[in-house]
């Protein structure tokens, strides 16, 4: 039977793949009667850190909370300033602010990305305590960059690897050139599990200490407190992460060989595709192109019964709800940010995609890239 609809996400048929093994590992959970911060949670974050290559691996509730406890941690707060990209998810820069302190956006590369190091510089003050890198899409930031100018100012380095965990860059992994790295494992993620849940890996051992008493209530024994929050993760999601987290290298092999397909069929459109650095591994996370008239191809797809979403159309500092206090501000112009935001079109993309999948979606964008070439002429 041909393809007629093509989805946005690869849950269920992972979870089918996967079935045997999750079932086990939930049955397993549910049997042992222990379901907050017990075996599971201790293994995986011994298998996270093993695979991540770093010391330490702390599982928290959430990315957002990743990168909140690792800020409160590290003593970022009221009267710093962390620079970080607009062009990311809302978190980014919303945990920054929840840690009291003040975020400053600098532009995008305009062909990664990521954020553009040259721009770094000009955005450093007295007051600016940490660099805030995104591997947006799942293609890793500049890391070296940002690591020289962090040495040369003095700064902190907080990766924020919610859509890249697997990824590699030229001739560095990430958590190997920063302070700590900050995971998510919502359900969208590369890896991830039925909910929410993050992770913080680090080689800083005092890092790991302080967030293993920060997500539980500033305890590491039992009936000694200090202020600390409660932002656990659960055994069930762990013992489902320590399945899935054998996968993750294929899953990101299967999702560069879609892109790598994607490439070829788009090839001839006047389409911006994405670019990977020489070096580098991406892993997919999204696949996003670029054009003119997003949205009339993103509703044409959608006619066609394929689901292509937008990351992210609006970005940080463009939201309504974003506070400007605390001398929160863009530096430069954040003309790539902007220009990305109304240009951007994720394209299905996940392990389990088939390949007629692939080229029913690629298909459909062809032929409206020629009527819509017509269209314009
Ligand atoms: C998903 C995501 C987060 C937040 O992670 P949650 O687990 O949803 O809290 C932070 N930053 C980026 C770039 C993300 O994609």
């Amino acid at each position: 039977m041909g393809v007629t609809k093509v989805g946005f996400y690869g849950h269920v048929r992972q979870y089918h793949n996967l079935r045997a093994d999750i079932d086990q590992a939930i049955h397993d959970v549910l049997e042992s009667g222990t379901y907050v911060l017990g075996p599971q949670v201790a293994k995986f974050e011994e298998e996270l850190a093993r695979d991540m290559g770093t010391k330490e691996a702390v599982g928290v509730n959430s990315g957002t909370d990743a990168l909140w406890l690792t800020f409160v941690a590290l003593g970022i707060g009221p009267g710093d300033e962390v620079i970080t990209v607009s062009n990311t998810f809302f978190a980014t820069a919303e945990a920054i602010w929840l840690a009291g302190a003040t975020p400053v956006f600098v532009d995008s590369d305009p062909k990664t990305r990521n954020i553009d190091v040259a721009k770094i510089n000009m955005a450093i003050t007295s007051r600016t305590k940490a660099i805030v890198p995104v591997h947006l899409y799942g293609l890793a930031a500049d890391m070296p960059a940002v690591a020289r100018i962090a040495r040369a100012n003095n700064l902190l380095v907080i990766e924020d690897c919610a859509q890249a965990v697997g990824a590699r860059g030229d001739h560095f992994a990430i958590g190997e050139l920063s302070d700590a790295v900050c995971l998510s494992f919502i359900i969208q993620k590369n890896l991830g599990c039925f909910g929410d849940g993050g992770a913080v890996v680090t080689n800083n051992r005092d890092l790991a200490t302080s967030l293993r008493k920060l997500r539980n209530h500033g305890s590491l024994k039992r009936s000694y407190h200090s202020i600390g929050y409660n932002s656990r993760l659960d055994e069930l999601h762990a013992a489902v992460l320590r399945v899935k987290l054998k996968h993750v290298d294929a899953w990101s092999e299967l999702r560069r060989k879609h892109a790598s397909e994607y490439n070829a069929l788009l090839a001839n459109s006047r389409l911006i595709l994405p670019y990977t650095p020489p070096g580098y591994e991406h892993v997919y996370h999204l696949y996003v192109i670029e054009c003119d008239d997003r949205d009339d191809l993103q509703a044409y797809l959608a006619s066609r019964d394929i689901v292509a979403l937008t990351h992210y159309p609006i970005a940080i500092h463009q939201q309504e709800g974003f506070p400007w206090g605390r001398g929160a501000r863009v530096v430069d112009s954040l003309t790539v940010t902007e220009q990305s935001a109304a240009r951007v079109l994720s394209l299905p993309m996940y392990p389990e995609l088939t390949r007629p999948e692939l080229q029913y979606t690629a298909e459909a964008i062809q032929s409206w890239a020629e009527s819509h070439d017509t269209m314009v002429r």
